[in-house]
């Protein structure tokens, strides 16, 4: 399809410029591959409207690019002259969403399509670039995005030029105003305008730029990637909500190994998860290989359309920076488990300053981390205890990530895959059978508890320190 789809282009080998021009280059139906039925016939009814009422409309972003790739978008953007006033006028079933940043999303049934009015880009000023409060740059974006402009200004004011690509369905005719179509072939993402000036305006810029060539498996191109490392440590001054959003897009859009590595190349992922990233340094295989294989086991599971959770994602990014906060808090005199604890509280706290981590996630990270300790103390009835716990079985996969990144845990997520595996009195057996290993009750070189049962009480309640 894609050999289709360039074959018909009219000159390939054109040098690409990165600035936007006043007149587009117009691909008829002819010369791309793009068919108006390939798109939410929702999204086509609401352009052709909007073109009937007067006003220009196109699809326009992800859905144009996606499509020429053959890839199959996950919404589908329309842009307009219309304002979102006039856009709600035109749909009973519109809404305007945002209060600084107005949109207006059609409602059909469960789907929803997101109409935009045409932005303008306008240039900050010196104070603005220099200005190291995230308020203030915050409100400098807002405030620039809101002002309306041509269909020549909203093209400039995106992005990537893959992202400016603007599709007609009325006269199918694609409209390329920065060269996307040339960077589509070429399989890169490039910025439009001065890269540096892109970024310092909106450094999750250099976030969008990572997830598209993760996503698509293009390069970033080398103009576009030279700023990145100087100006990744600009993404501390975006607010940390934004950023949680950002990095879910990131790491739960099934290219999240791919995405991980490039991060990490392009120092972006030290702004973003510092304490992690030292952990990095200081150990580098473990780490690595954890949070691959957990960012592995979730592309998997998204590709499966099994269900995936944030918790679990962030359980794994941040697990290998424990070990060495637990240690300090223990060099300070604090017994194992409350350093644990004192420790994933501190560092989830750090993290958040950072990404504004939901309490709704935070808590089951926690939760995940807590299984952890629990899991190898399995006498009397508190293996069966933890099997009804309700963060059993994430947490049990948690183990056995631990074990995959080469953690030494002396057996026990095998033992506690037989243990699910097995009848009651295969069970039984197995517990039984702990008796006879000094450190498989998880009481290390203490005696073995007896099971009578108000032994057995108190050993739950320890079990849930
Ligand atoms: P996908 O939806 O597949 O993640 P997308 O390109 O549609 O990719 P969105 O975040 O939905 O990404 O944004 C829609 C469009 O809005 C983009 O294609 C781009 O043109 C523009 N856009 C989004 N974020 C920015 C930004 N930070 N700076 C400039 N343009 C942006
Ligand atoms: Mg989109």
């Amino acid at each position: 399809m894609l050999k289709k789809l360039f074959q018909s282009f009219r000159s390939p080998l054109r040098k690409p410029q990165q600035h936007v021009r006043t007149t587009p280059e117009v691909l008829s139906s002819s010369q791309h591959s793009l068919q108006r039925s390939q798109f939410s016939r929702y999204a086509v009814n609401i352009v052709e409207r909007l073109q009937t009422a007067g006003y220009q409309a196109y699809l326009v972003g992800g859905c144009v690019r996606d499509m020429m790739l053959g890839i199959t978008p996950k919404d589908f953007d329309v842009a307009t002259s219309a304002t979102p006033e006039q856009i709600r006028a035109e749909f009973r079933n519109a809404r305007i969403i945002g209060r600084r940043f107005k949109l207006v999303h059609i409602h059909f049934g469960r789907e929803i399509i997101e109409v935009a009015t045409f932005r303008a880009n306008h240039p900050i000023d010196d104070d603005d670039e220099d200005s190291n409060q995230s308020s203030r740059n915050e409100s400098g974006r807002i405030l620039r995005d809101n002002v309306y402009g041509t269909l020549e200004d909203d093209a400039q004011r995106r992005d990537f030029t893959i992202n400016a690509l603007y599709y007609d369905p009325v006269t199918e005719r694609v409209l390329d105003y920065a060269n996307g179509v040339h960077d589509i072939r070429n399989r890169l993402i490039r910025l439009i305008g001065d890269p540096q000036q892109r970024y310092k305006e909106d450094p999750v810029r250099m976030l969008r730029a990572v997830r598209f060539a993760a996503k698509l498996d293009f390069g970033i191109e080398k103009h576009s990637a030279t700023p990145i490392r100087p100006l990744a440590p600009m993404l501390r001054d975006i607010p940390s909500a934004r950023l949680f959003e950002e990095v879910l897009k990131l790491f739960l859009s099934g290219y999240a190994e791919a995405t991980f590595e490039m991060l990490v190349d392009l120092e972006l992922f030290e702004p973003l998860f510092p304490a992690s990233s030292k952990a990095l340094e200081d150990n580098p295989t473990y780490t690595h290989t954890l949070i691959s294989e957990a960012l592995a086991n979730t592309d998997l599971r998204i590709k499966q359309n099994k269900p995936v959770t944030p918790a679990f994602l962030f359980a794994a990014l941040l697990w290998p920076a424990l070990p060495a906060r637990v240690l300090r808090l223990q060099e300070r005199g604090m017994p194992p488990i409350p350093a644990m604890q004192e420790a994933a509280h501190e560092l989830i706290t750090e993290q958040c300053q950072r990404i504004a981590i939901p309490k709704r996630f935070t808590m089951p990270i926690r939760e995940i981390w807590d299984m952890q300790e629990r899991l190898p103390r399995r006498s009397g009835k508190r293996a069966d205890l933890l099997l009804e716990n309700p963060r059993f079985r994430a947490g049990y996969d948690f183990l056995l990530l631990r074990e995959s990144a080469g953690e030494e845990t002396d057996g026990l997520g095998e033992w506690w895959t037989d243990y699910q595996d097995a009848n009651d009195s295969g069970r039984r057996d197995m517990i039984r059978d702990l008796g006879s290993k000094p450190d498989a009750t998880g009481q290390g070189p203490r005696k073995r508890r007896r099971s009578s049962s108000g032994k057995r009480k108190r050993a739950g309640v320890d079990g849930a320190e």
